[in-house]
């Protein structure tokens, strides 16, 4: 019994493993010259500093078995991620914080008083759950803070009114009334010492796992295989037969530099008259590694097309139908699995994929098959 995966990122390298562990022959085909998906570092021979090269990726996560797992495959160093962004030629901390509300009125508010003056600013939002990304903003932490931090960045990283886009994506950022600027909230925070591509390698380094790279497995291979699940994007795997799924794809302008070119990891530009969305400096990604020269990346996000590679499928506050026909298509097909981000047009985060990934190879294996496992999951 040979099980097919389609893509090496993330999500299949951890199916591939469990179904190898467990006596699985499994052979995983993958379009690029590497595995990791959008996950993929690599070394830079130039500067030496390892590169995050589809964008920054810091594992996040409160699932203690998704932390152990992770942890069999790479060395994890402790790492805080903390963002800076710039708002009408100030810098600021992000997510906000304490230091980010004082800063932003010019004042020295307790907690207490920061509290009161953000809800002072969000009582004209109104009540009630929030039916999109500006009423969730509005309603937590008002329209001055709104339109200086999100308004501006959320419509270059969509490219659509915050209006348009559901709340949930607002709700991944927390606020805080202290002065912890940590950008995440979970208990367990990360970067593996060789980067993510080494880790995804170990993953599939078993002698029951074939790896293919340069190579696709689509739907007209489907039935060489007992099962295959697929990380594809889901409109890519049907041919995009209803047409193409709204992506939002990134282009990076490299800057090199010697020294340290911008002091942090991240910093966000959050006005809108600014051409890109943020900058990424590697270096930062790994603080126990020592570099004379730095490496950064400008990002800027725009609509993907057929040519380009997928990063962020792009979800609607009023719902999508053409994604609704995907996954009715992807209930009817027999034997094969959706998973990871495109497979399943998520805004998933490593650490829900790779417990995604877990469950789906548990089922399957549990049951011998993994149509409930699609079926569970639409
Ligand atoms: N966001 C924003 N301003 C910022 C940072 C984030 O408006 O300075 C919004 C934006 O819409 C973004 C969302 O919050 O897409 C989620 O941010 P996150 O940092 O989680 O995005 P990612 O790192 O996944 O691109």
């Amino acid at each position: 019994m040979t099980i097919g995966l389609a893509g090496a990122g993330i999500a299949c390298a951890v199916i591939a493993r469990e179904l190898a562990e467990h006596g699985h022959r499994v052979e995983v085909h993958e379009q690029r010259s590497h595995a990791g998906g959008n996950c993929h570092t690599e070394r830079d021979a130039a500067s030496g500093v390892m590169l995050h090269r589809y964008g920054p990726h810091i594992f996040h996560t409160d699932d203690d078995d998704v932390w152990a797992y992770v942890n069999r495959f790479a060395t994890f160093h402790a790492y805080v991620h903390r963002v800076k962004a710039v708002v009408r030629g100030r810098v600021y901390g992000l997510p906000i914080n304490l230091h980010t509300i004082n800063q932003f009125a010019g004042a020295a508010m307790s907690p207490a008083q920061a509290r009161r003056w953000v809800q002072e600013r969000c009582s004209a939002a109104g009540s009630g759950p929030a039916r999109n990304f500006e009423e969730q903003a509005l309603r937590t932490v008002g329209r001055d803070l709104y339109e200086a931090f999100f308004h501006g960045y959320t419509r270059k990283q969509w490219g659509m009114d915050p209006a348009l886009l559901p709340a949930g994506v607002m709700a991944r950022l927390p606020l805080r009334f202290s002065y912890d600027d940590n950008y995440f909230a979970h208990r367990h925070q990360g970067l593996p010492q060789d980067g993510y591509t080494a880790m995804v390698e170990r993953m599939l380094d078993h002698p029951l796992i074939r790896v293919l790279l340069r190579s696709r497995l689509d739907a007209r291979d489907a039935r060489h295989f007992d099962h295959v699940f697929s990380s594809a994007p889901i409109d890519d795997w049907f041919g995009r037969c209803f047409g193409m799924l709204p992506y939002r794809t990134l282009d990076f302008e490299r800057i090199d530099a010697l020294g340290d070119f911008q002091g942090c990891a991240v910093l966000n530009q959050c006005d809108e008259g600014v051409p890109f969305t943020r900058t990424t400096e590697h270096a930062h990604f790994a603080p126990w590694e020592r570099h004379d020269a730095s490496v950064c990346f400008r990002e800027s996000s725009r609509c993907a097309t057929e040519a380009d590679i997928p990063f962020y499928p792009v979800h609607l506050s009023e719902g999508n139908a053409l994604l609704a026909r995907y996954q009715a298509l992807a209930l009817q097909q027999d034997g094969v699995s959706f998973v990871g981000r495109l497979g399943t047009f998520r805004y998933l985060d490593m650490d829900v994929t790779i417990r995604h990934a877990l469950d789906a190879a548990r089922q399957f294996l549990s049951r011998g098959s993994a149509l409930d496992v699609q079926r569970a999951a639409a």
